[in-house]
């Protein structure tokens, strides 16, 4: 299988009924980045950027963000790169933050919540993030975001930012692109000017799933409970791409289930072109977009929205076995 994997790295994730799914790369660190060539993947789509302030005993500095941006992108070659600012709090604690002691950190003071509290560590490493990509383009989403104004704020943030370095003359990314996750089920029923001001949005499926369900992902006994081809979230989610589609905002995916295949090919049957996955993840995913057609995959899921099921993958799962074999 891993042979047949790699004969694939350089082919496209196209369907056979013509239609191609970009296949990017989740990464968090450095000795990520060799994993770029060796996947195939198109670039990286989520690069989270919390590990170098969970390992520093103490806040890390501009310099050395901005350096270690800098080699991020250079190891990817002129292939894109999507960083999101800090997503601290909930599971992510940093031992030299003073925190508030919270019933539900999930739901607490965290991400784009903390970023807007505590604007010196988001400008800061928004400077780190708009010097390391002088003259390239920078690709930056925020997380968590949960309602408009969050987006308009945190992107108000780094047009002051980048204001300040013009005024500094230093030189600046030849483009910027500005994206939100779209993580809660608020923004699923966002106001138009979301889908409209963000220049891409990508889909946490992780957290946006947890928050759906009110299931906690880190909770072994609920977790596993809601299926993520379950027809009331597939319904959500349909619902977020024609949104996206209505105001031509590319849109992807990059919590663990695109890397799942069965899943993968549901997301690009309802619609998705982009996902973000594990670099592990991309070979047997190709592998079976590669092979079958969405446009049936759809039918499949259109009947079953209108069956009495309450999960797609049974029908699925059964076409998929009945075409491959
Ligand atoms: C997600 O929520 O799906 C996601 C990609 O972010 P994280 O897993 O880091 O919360
Ligand atoms: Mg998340």
């Amino acid at each position: 299988a891993q042979e047949r994997y790699a004969s694939l790295r350089d082919k496209p994730a196209t369907t056979l009924c013509g239609t191609t799914v970009s296949l990017t790369m989740n990464a968090g660190l450095m000795a990520d980045l060799p994993s770029l060539a060796g996947s195939g993947a198109e670039g990286v789509g989520l690069f989270r950027t919390e590990l170098q302030f969970l390992a520093n005993r103490s806040m890390p500095r501009r310099g050395d963000l901005a350096k270690l941006y800098s080699r991020v992108m250079d190891a990817a070659q002129g292939k894109p790169v999507v960083f999101r600012t800090l997503d601290i709090g909930s599971d992510k604690v940093l031992p030299y933050m003073k925190r508030p002691d919270e019933p539900n950190p999930a739901l607490g003071w965290r991400a784009i919540r903390v970023g807007l509290d505590k604007k010196g560590v988001m400008r800061m490493q928004l400077q780190a993030l708009i010097r390391a990509t002088a003259g390239r383009t920078l690709d930056v989403m925020f997380p968590f975001i949960a309602q408009l104004d969050e987006f308009r704020a945190a992107r108000d943030i780094l047009d002051r930012e980048i204001e300040r370095e013009r005024r500094l003359g230093h030189t600046l990314p030849t483009q910027i692109r500005v994206g939100a996750m779209l993580e809660t089920p608020s923004m699923v029923f966002a106001p138009d000017a979301f889908f409209e001001e963000a220049d891409f949005i990508s889909i946490g499926g992780n957290d946006l799933k947890q928050f759906f369900f009110a299931a906690d992902r880190e909770n072994e006994r609920v977790r596993r409970r809601y299926d993520t081809l379950n027809i009331s979230f597939l319904n959500a989610l349909q619902m977020i791409v024609d949104r996206c589609h209505a105001f031509g905002t590319p849109l992807s995916f990059c919590g663990e289930d695109a890397g799942r295949p069965l899943e993968a090919l549901c997301l690009a049957a309802i619609g998705l072109r982009a996902l973000s996955m594990r670099p592990a993840s991309i070979g047997p995913v190709k592998n079976l977009l590669r092979r079958v057609d969405i446009g049936e995959a759809r039918e499949v899921i259109e009947t079953a929205r209108h069956s009495r099921q309450q999960s797609v993958r049974e029908p699925i799962n059964l076409w998929l076995t009945e075409m491959l074999t």
